[in-house]
């Protein structure tokens, strides 16, 4: 009976991604063809992708060849790479472009890393500590560990904090956030020996975060934070653009002039 039971609330689940994955689908390609044209931005844009050939994290993962694909267009339509920080600090320029990766994981090396050094494309990454602790099976295999991480920032990749455990900052108490920020703080300085002042929102979106985070947040110590929103992104926050495996070159190219910037992920509740 337990079992029966079990098999019914996986199948649900299961079919509710299935039904996510289906209406991010429909929603990415009508704002490609419905907004086609927005006004110039007068700013830089960050780009937020998680892993590059890692089809477990669904909506979240871009295959290689689509990833090479994103920097392709981008060069073509006249895009300058500059380094997330660089946009954070100045907002940077209507043609320049930064990309970033959150959650630490493994194809970022892997995959992404050759196709950014053939470009000479500086890149940040944002690290779960517990995560590159690698203490499950799934994160031995999925993320990148201290080793892997402490190699990258020889080689010029910056490295901040995505929390300790990933929570969802808009759902925890305050002690609880304190925590998550000092947790990740320590463990990197532990693992490689500085610590971040740059942190990416876990998710990201506007009901992610609220002020009692963000003053927790920047007390503990992080002094620039960056959304996974643009125009919808909690108040004080840098704003970055989130790249789905959806986006075939018609998505991607709509997504450069602005179509999903008052778009978000989550915007339905079950
Ligand atoms: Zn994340």
């Amino acid at each position: 009976m337990i079992q029966a039971v079990k098999k019914l609330v996986q199948r649900a689940g299961l079919r509710r991604q299935h039904l996510e994955a289906a209406r991010m689908y429909g929603e990415r390609h009508a704002l490609a063809v419905a907004a086609p044209f927005r006004s110039p931005r007068a700013r830089g844009r960050i780009l937020c992708y998680h892993s590059v050939g890692q089809p477990e994290f669904g909506v979240n993962d871009v295959t290689p060849s689509r990833f090479r694909r994103h920097i392709e267009l981008a060069l073509e339509q006249g895009y300058r790479f500059v380094a997330p920080a660089e946009i954070a600090a100045t907002g940077g320029g209507p043609k320049d472009i930064a990309i970033s990766f959150d959650d630490a994981l493994k194809t970022v090396l892997t995959q992404a890393d050759p196709i950014l050094r053939e470009h000479k494309i500086p890149y940040s990454v944002f690290i779960v500590s517990e995560w590159s602790e690698q203490k499950h099976d799934w994160e031995k295999t999925g993320v990148l560990g201290w080793r892997e991480l402490e190699k990258m920032r020889a080689d010029g990749v910056e490295l901040g904090s995505h929390s300790a455990t990933h929570r969802d900052f808009g759902e925890v108490d305050v002690e609880r956030a304190k925590r998550e920020f000092e947790q990740s703080r320590n463990t990197i300085n532990e693992r490689l020996g500085f610590t971040p002042d740059v942190f990416a929102i876990p998710f990201g979106q506007s009901r992610n975060w609220t002020p009692c985070a963000d003053k927790a947040a920047r007390e503990a110590g992080f002094t620039t934070i960056y959304a996974q929103a643009e125009e919808t992104r909690p108040p004080g926050t840098i704003p970055r653009t989130f790249v789905t495996r959806f986006d075939d070159d018609r998505i991607f190219k709509a997504l450069l002039r602005g179509a999903f910037d008052r778009w978000e992920e989550w915007t339905w509740t079950y």
